[in-house]
């Protein structure tokens, strides 16, 4: 059963959270929520796969990364010269080191809101600010001024799709359509049948 309401979207467990063996712990966040899982698999990820997700010709994108990371840097106080587009720029290519560094576990979740619960159960970009109780703020100690000043991608564990738009680009780049699986959890129809409650009073007729 498919309620209009569900969505899919795309995770990706970065490599630091496959070494930090994180990935079940991280499954389980998704599952005990009432998501389920559509399509899985452990990918090596070259050049040219992280290229199109993390695409250096999307200037948009970039720009908006860099001015994410400009007004972390005004907020303390920190001057740079740098435009945001220069930054985007340079935080891409340090994530081509970090996606390319081992393998990664790319999952699509289906669910109502997939997009907005993934998200928020993942928190937010840097783990020291990220609320406890999410993936980045339970397990992460990383921060936008450690790995500022060790030139590299923040080690946030893992990537989520950040809109319904973006979501159906990346499930494309990550995962062919015959991958995608449809199948019953046997909790679909609690959570989304609008007759659920007539079907449990015919029981008890
Ligand atoms: P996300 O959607 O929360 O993952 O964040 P973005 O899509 O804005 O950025 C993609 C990834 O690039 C992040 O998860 C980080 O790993 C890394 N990143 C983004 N901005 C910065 C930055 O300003 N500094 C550093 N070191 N890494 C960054
Ligand atoms: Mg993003």
């Amino acid at each position: 059963m498919t309620h209009p309401k569900e969505e899919m979207t795309l995770v990706l467990v970065k490599g630091d959270g496959v070494q930090r063996g994180l990935v079940g712990e991280i499954l389980h966040r998704f599952e005990r929520v009432g998501l389920k899982i559509k399509a899985m698999k452990m990918v090596w990820p070259d050049s040219s796969i992280i290229n199109t997700h993390y695409d250096p010709s999307n200037t948009a994108w970039l720009e908006t990364v860099g001015n994410k990371a400009l007004k972390g840097y005004e907020k303390k106080g920190i001057k740079v010269d740098k435009t945001a587009l220069e930054i985007g720029q340079h935080v891409q290519e340090n994530l081509l080191k970090y996606l390319s560094a081992g393998p990664v576990v790319a999952f699509v979740l289906q669910g109502a809101h997939v997009v907005e619960v993934v998200r928020k159960l993942v928190g937010a970009t840097d783990p020291l600010s990220a609320t406890p109780g999410t993936i980045r703020g339970d397990y992460s100690v990383d921060s936008y001024g450690m790995s500022d000043s060790d030139d590299r991608s923040i080690r946030n564990l893992i990537h989520a799709s950040g809109t319904v738009e973006e979501a159906k680009h990346e499930i494309e780049i990550w995962f062919d359509q015959n991958e995608l699986h449809n199948y019953t959890l046997p909790y679909d129809e609690v959570v989304y049948d609008k007759k659920w409650e007539n079907k449990q009073a015919l029981l008890n007729e």
